[in-house]
């Protein structure tokens, strides 16, 4: 399964020696046969699972037909999927990109120039949180904040101030002249599913309405269903001015949109932004059939009620392996399981049984399952986590092989080998 030859892959992630040739509903299949469940979804982006037949179907309809055009012309899908994103959110107009990233550069430069058309240039700043993903991207690495992301790729992009994740004094010491907008992940996601309280949203909101900041939020992870309703920020009553989406939309083809009130992107006019191929003719295909499943009657109600089941579950996984796992976050199907050993040990253990979880921030292990995980796989996913850490403890026991405490995040030292 691994490479014989050195791979000529720029080697930016240590991946997992898995080859995956076909999927199906929430089940990878590997080359040589093994099967998987995949409680990760391609880090949220297999929304409605894999080979979903009305995806699919679009894709394939669509590639017969024309799969690129350029902004250049009208994108009659495009078209379509804005409106009803519109017609689903507090949102006015959209911009299509290709990647999370793209969607966060674009509500970046839409704040700015919001501000700058307001008579405000000096405006440009914008106080985010730690812990915090955006994107690696230059701007959004500045954006995120993370040292280890930012360190040796020159100066660092000047506008981001960050601040601590849940300290009201230091985020209204951060706000200054030069402040124009606020970005925040209602859930963040890479940090460790550690959710924005809903008082805490609503205060942001209206601190940005009485300083005259925007709001933006990164539903990038959180969009498209993942929570249980449309968008995260719905629960707490609160919209943005601003709003990045990606993952879960494409449901695997790459695409993100950047949605706003007509008021915030009144800075943006012909010439000030563009994309090649962000919106194109067979992502939107794409993006309308993900939307398609989404918005059907029942399709929220099954995220929020597999939510539940997963969450009630994981409870009792953790009062069953307390020294495994230490709480559960997290809302609908994007969960997190903080853990009492190296996550990386969870995350390899899980993977020995065939059951595919994803490493976060804060020594957390994400599920973000495919939203249309049915109820009887969540039982599997949960038999095959229980054995996953009942793996764990049979290795941590003292013994001669006793477990160091310090794995790395994403490999196993002690797991390595022990299938
Ligand atoms: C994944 C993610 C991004 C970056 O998206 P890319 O498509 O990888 O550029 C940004 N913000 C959040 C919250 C994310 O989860």
């Amino acid at each position: 399964m691994t490479h014989p030859a050195p791979s000529h892959i720029l080697p930016t992630y240590a991946r997992a020696p898995l080859e995956f040739e076909r999927g199906d509903g929430v089940w990878l299949t590997t080359t040589d046969g093994n099967r998987y469940l995949d409680l990760g979804g391609g880090i949220a982006v297999a929304s409605l699972g894999y080979s979903h037949p009305h995806l699919t179907a679009a894709l394939q309809d669509q590639g017969a037909k024309l799969w690129h055009t350029s902004n250049l012309y009208r994108i009659p899908g495009g078209e379509r999927l804005a409106d009803r994103l519109c017609e689903a959110t507090f949102a006015e107009v959209v911009f299509f990109t290709n990647s999370g990233a793209e969607a966060n550069e674009a509500a970046i430069k839409m704040a700015r120039k919001y501000q700058s058309s307001c008579g405000h240039p000096e405006k440009f700043r914008i106080v985010t949180f730690e812990g915090a993903f955006h994107g690696r991207t230059l701007a959004t690495i500045a954006a995120g904040g993370q040292q280890k992301y930012i360190d040796g790729f020159g100066p660092k992009v000047e506008g981001f101030d960050q601040v601590p994740f849940d300290d009201w004094a230091a985020f209204e010491a951060a706000v200054g002249p030069e402040t124009g907008a606020v970005m925040v992940e209602p859930i963040q996601g890479e940090g460790g599913i550690r959710t924005v309280p809903t008082e805490r949203l609503r205060a942001l909101r209206a601190f940005c309405d009485a300083h005259g900041l925007l709001l933006i939020f990164d539903e990038i992870q959180t969009g498209v269903g993942r929570t249980g309703t449309l968008f995260a920020g719905e629960k707490a009553g609160v919209s943005p001015d601003i709003m990045s989406i990606a993952k879960g939309i494409g449901g695997g083809f790459p695409m993100g949109a950047c949605l706003a009130t007509r008021e915030a992107a009144k800075g943006m006019a012909v010439g000030s932004h563009g994309t090649t191929f962000g919106g194109n003719p067979l992502a939107m295909a794409v993006g309308n059939a993900v939307m398609d499943v989404v918005m059907e009657p029942g399709f929220l109600e099954h995220v929020r009620s597999m939510g539940l089941a997963f969450k009630q579950r994981l409870a009792e996984l953790q009062d069953r392996h307390p020294s495994v796992i230490a709480e559960i976050r997290g809302d609908g199907l994007m969960l997190g399981l903080r853990c009492a050993v190296p996550n990386g040990d969870l995350v390899a253990a899980a993977r020995e049984r065939h059951v595919l979880v994803i490493a976060a921030g804060d020594n957390v292990v994400r599920l973000l399952p495919p939203l249309v995980i049915s109820e009887a796989e969540v039982a599997e996913a949960m038999r095959r986590l229980d054995a996953a850490c009942t793996d764990i403890e049979a290795h941590r026991r003292p013994g001669p092989a006793s477990a160091g405490a310090d794995a790395g995040h994403n490999t196993s030292a002690v797991l390595k080998g022990a299938a």
